[in-house]
């Protein structure tokens, strides 16, 4: 019994989880200009230090960083990538 409670659990976490991602990926794009210091929740590293200027939105695929000295920290640079 408290292994079907434990499996529900892990469930509901790993929803949460999913949710809390698509969030943080919602907001970086609705808020491009004042997010871009945050860490992001899954490498860690700021938004603008990934290659698109977004955060990761899986934790199995973490995305490649931005190059060296150059953050994407305007929209302009992260044009690119947004649809
Ligand atoms: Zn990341």
């Amino acid at each position: 019994m408290t292994c079907v409670v434990r499996d529900i659990d892990k469930d509901i976490d790993i929803q949460a989880r999913k949710i809390a991602l698509q969030l943080q990926s919602l907001m970086a794009v609705v808020d491009f200009k004042y997010n871009r210091h945050e860490p992001c929740l899954v490498c860690n590293k700021k938004f603008m230090h990934h290659y698109d200027g977004l955060p990761c939105e899986d934790d199995n695929n973490v995305k490649d960083r931005a190059a060296f000295n150059n953050p994407i920290n305007t929209k302009e640079k992260a044009r690119k990538f947004l649809a």
